[in-house]
């Protein structure tokens, strides 16, 4: 068997009568950065969400480390999602009554990690994100660039064997941006986790392993080391 986490075979969407996505397969293995790129509407965060187990694909599979989800049950489909996996997505879900730091430690709580053990390494990743001084202040009174470190701090802290971004460095400068990839990087290069990074940024792309295009709906291209050349240029942006 080859490494391969997380898988996508075949996979259709539509919202109502408009298909926004056809025939997609995607592998994704241990240790390494995907990045989906693609121009804006090109159904990247769909392809996410139904990788995340979020959606119900109308078409195709999804098989996370051997096991078939898009058609479990919604509750083990939730269960998976929680055990499984670290979600940072481009329009954060964290609690904004809770803490930056509560945030964080939820998904170390969920798992039976104690109190003290859960907060101590919710400040290491927060403090790995530069935001550890803003720890315990309510999520309602951070910056939106601070939330979204409070999202990848919260989506990696319990070092997931799937890692799901949509946009994480969206709304970061390039500075803040840097910190986020690293993070990334270290959790596939030093946890082993299958990280799926959409981005319709090139310099956020450079950071993969390889990336996959989607124009439509559809792969047009990707694989391999980044292309950094005209053809991908030429649909960023
Ligand atoms: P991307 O993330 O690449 O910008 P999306 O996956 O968000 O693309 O969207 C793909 C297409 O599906 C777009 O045309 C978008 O307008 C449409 N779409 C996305 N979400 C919905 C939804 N909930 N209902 C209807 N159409 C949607
Ligand atoms: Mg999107």
């Amino acid at each position: 068997m080859s490494d391969v986490v997380l898988e996508g075979r075949g996979l259709a969407h539509s919202y109502g009568s408009t298909r926004v996505l056809d025939a997609v397969d995607v592998e994704v293995r241990a240790g390494e950065i995907v990045a989906v790129m693609g121009p804006s509407g090109s159904g990247k965060s769909t392809l996410l969400h139904l990788l995340a187990g979020l959606l119900r694909p109308d078409a195709g599979e999804v098989w996370l480390a051997g096991e078939r989800l898009d058609t479990l049950g919604e509750r083990r489909r939730s269960e998976r999602r929680l055990a499984e996996r670290g979600f940072v997505f481009q329009f954060g879900d964290l609690a904004p009554e809770l803490t930056v730091e509560e945030n964080v430690e939820l998904p170390l709580r969920l798992t039976g990690v104690r109190p003290p053990t859960a907060r101590a390494r919710a400040h290491e990743m927060l403090d790995r994100l530069g935001i550890v001084e803003h720890a315990s202040k309510r999520l309602s009174e951070v910056s939106g660039g601070q939330a979204q470190r409070a999202a990848v701090a919260r989506a990696l802290v319990h070092t997931p064997p799937v890692i799901l971004a949509d946009e994480p460095t969206g709304s970061l400068d390039t500075t803040t941006g840097e910190l986020v990839l690293e993070a990334f990087v270290a959790a596939a290069r030093e946890q082993g986790s299958a990280v799926v990074l959409v981005t319709h940024e090139l310099r956020v792309a450079s950071w993969a392993s390889r990336d996959v295009l989607l124009r439509d709906g559809r792969i047009v291209g990707g694989s391999g080391r980044p292309a950094l050349d005209e053809p991908l240029a030429e649909v960023t942006g």
